[in-house]
């Protein structure tokens, strides 16, 4: 808004009342534009040029940063015509869209890279290298290049990277070119739920696994760089670094001398030192996000160490985890409170798994982390794959797993919760349409701090009317809607076919979705965008799972990984 006054000479206070009122500092921007003549006419922009100033503002930090943008902001404001400062303040502001779907970049940049080869001179080039061949055959074609590609992304999850080594080097021998490097954070593996330890023994079958602890903290994916330097991403590939002071100082001390670079998977999980015991996630989350002071830290936290993905140069994930895990365990020394492994035990025995889970639960952890050792046992990053598979305590009775949903509504409170919200509406996420899909009302789990915390965060993002891209019944309409911007994590009871929610819908029954039946309130999950939010795919398998098990029916057959 700053921008948008300085850069067309309007006062701030007139920009931000009509920016209240459209609802758009797009519109705003757009219309303010030419109230100022200026000495020069800028040169026109191009993409490049607004691509390249978009991401010098990213890359600024540091006192005088705020500045700094808003005069590039300016500069961009000054040069625009016709309706591109709309754009412009709409890209700026994180409205443009509701938020890309990179599965679907990917797939299309795949699908452009094999009909028409990059490198060809133009404009004698093959167009389409796939004349000829049947519809079958051109679309497992595609796919195949298409999962080298998310392959290689998952690896190296930067697109000035990708993009020229792909244009240069094509699809095939991209993996060659592009691979794990320290300093650049990785999607990380994630697991599947399960509903006990009957299910996790008929998934493994004969495969050698392990049982870990599952611990509840935030994942912290810690990258040692040849030049010594540490860095500490989250689950989202946000650089944690200056979070955690007090892990970066530590390193030196726990590393062997063997280790030159490395790149490791862990949990920072808050901790007593008075007591020496683990502490609950809500401990954590009270830490500071950024620039955090090492003398300042309340919350320590402890590091428990999973999985090993690089050494010395060498990339592990298609290692076998027996090997991660040996290497990472040769690779650094315990310290009670400040660095340790994560406990396991190698077992087949129902008993004994069971009793572990008992004791992980005792231990203060969430429950246990089930992974293969030997067969199809590698770090699986491009799709959510059956060789990890979480238990927890509450999935034995409740539903497979808790669901991480977007709150979109809210319902005003009476009674105590006079003045606040008393209910709110959450939606999950469909990848197929981009849109958020209603999937419950919810009321109860919060405390009243909780509730006094959501109102004040969630009236800042009041909008006027639902997002185009919102699927939802006027039967659960709220008094207030929000812009999709928070994900929440609930646990419920079962679900079942709603004739008023729409979450899933079109993949259990044609016409309806699926709801939640007595959803709870756990946690706001701040490390997740609201595009990787619960999705419908997600949604549609927990409820079948669930009538699976109330029919007892066997089911042998595995359902697809999902790519997230
Ligand atoms: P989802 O994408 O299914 O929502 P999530 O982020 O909610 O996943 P969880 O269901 O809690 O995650 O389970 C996986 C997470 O558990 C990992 O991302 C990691 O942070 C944590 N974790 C704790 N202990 C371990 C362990 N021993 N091995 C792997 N992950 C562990």
């Amino acid at each position: 808004m700053k921008a948008v006054a300085q850069a067309t000479g309007r006062q701030l206070d007139k920009i931000k009342a009509e920016a209240q009122e459209k609802g758009d500092l797009g519109l705003v921007a757009e219309s303010s534009r030419g109230n100022q003549r200026t000495m020069f006419t800028p040169p026109k922009l191009t993409v490049p040029g607004v691509f390249n100033k978009l991401k010098e503002i990213a890359k600024m930090s540091g006192n005088a940063a705020m500045n700094k943008k808003i005069d590039i902001i300016k500069g961009l404001f000054v040069a625009c015509r016709h309706s591109e400062a709309r754009y412009i303040a709409r890209a700026l502001g994180g409205k443009l869209r509701i938020g890309l779907a990179e599965l679907s970049v990917l797939s299309a940049i795949a699908q452009a890279v094999s009909l028409t080869p990059p490198g060809q001179s133009f404009p004698d080039g093959i167009l389409d290298a796939s004349k000829g061949m049947s519809t079958d055959a051109k679309k497992s074609w595609i796919e195949e290049n298409a999962l080298i590609l998310k392959q290689t992304y998952c690896e190296l999850p930067n697109y000035d990277l990708v993009i020229p080594a792909l244009l240069k080097y094509g699809i095939k021998e991209l993996p060659q070119h592009c691979k794990l490097t320290p300093g650049v954070p990785l999607k990380p593996m994630l697991a599947h739920p399960t509903k006990g330890v009957g299910e996790v023994l008929k998934r493994f079958e004969e495969a050698a696994f392990t049982c870990e602890y599952k611990y509840d903290g935030e994942r912290a994916q810690i990258h040692i760089l040849e030049n010594g330097e540490v860095h500490v991403y989250s689950r989202n590939q946000e650089n944690n670094t200056t979070k955690y002071p007090d892990i970066i100082a530590r390193i030196p001390q726990v590393k062997k001398d063997t280790v030159k670079s490395c790149i490791f998977d862990s949990e920072a999980v808050a901790w007593d030192p008075q007591k020496k015991q683990i502490q609950p996630f809500q401990v954590l989350t009270t830490r500071k996000r950024k620039d955090v002071e090492a003398s300042d830290i309340k919350v320590q936290v402890c590091v428990y160490a999973f999985d090993m993905l690089y050494l010395n140069g060498e990339s592990l994930v298609t290692e076998p985890f027996s090997k991660r895990r040996q290497l990472l365990r040769e690779s650094f020394t315990e310290v009670e409170g400040q660095f340790m492994f994560a406990t396991y035990m190698d077992t087949a025995n129902t008993d004994e798994i069971s009793e572990f889970l008992d004791q992980s639960i005792k231990d203060s952890c969430e429950g246990l982390m089930v992974k293969t050792l030997e067969q199809n046992a590698t770090y699986e990053i491009a799709k959510r794959s059956h060789n990890w598979l979480k238990l927890k305590k509450d999935y034995l009775e409740g539903v497979g797993d808790t669901l991480d949903l977007v709150v979109i509504g809210g319902y005003l409170g009476k009674g105590k919760r006079t003045g606040i919200y008393g209910g709110f509406l959450l939606a999950s996420y469909d990848e197929e349409s981009e849109e958020y899909q209603t999937i419950c009302k919810i009321g109860t789990g919060f405390t009243d701090e909780d509730l006094e915390n959501h109102h004040s965060f969630l009236k800042d993002h009041v909008i006027d009317s639902p997002r185009s891209y919102y699927r939802w019944d006027s039967s659960a309409e709220p008094d207030h809607w929000f812009e999709p911007v928070q994900v929440w994590e609930v646990k419920c009871a079962d679900l079942s076919i709603s004739p008023v929610h729409k979450a899933a819908i079109g993949m259990v029954e044609d016409e309806r979705g699926i709801s939640l039946r007595f959803p709870r309130f756990l946690r706001i999950r701040d490390d997740k965008k609201p595009e990787e939010a619960t999705n419908s795919f997600q949604v549609a398998d927990l409820y079948k799972k669930q009538q699976q098990i109330q029919n007892v029916s066997s089911t042998t057959e595995k359902e697809d990984d999902d790519f997230y």
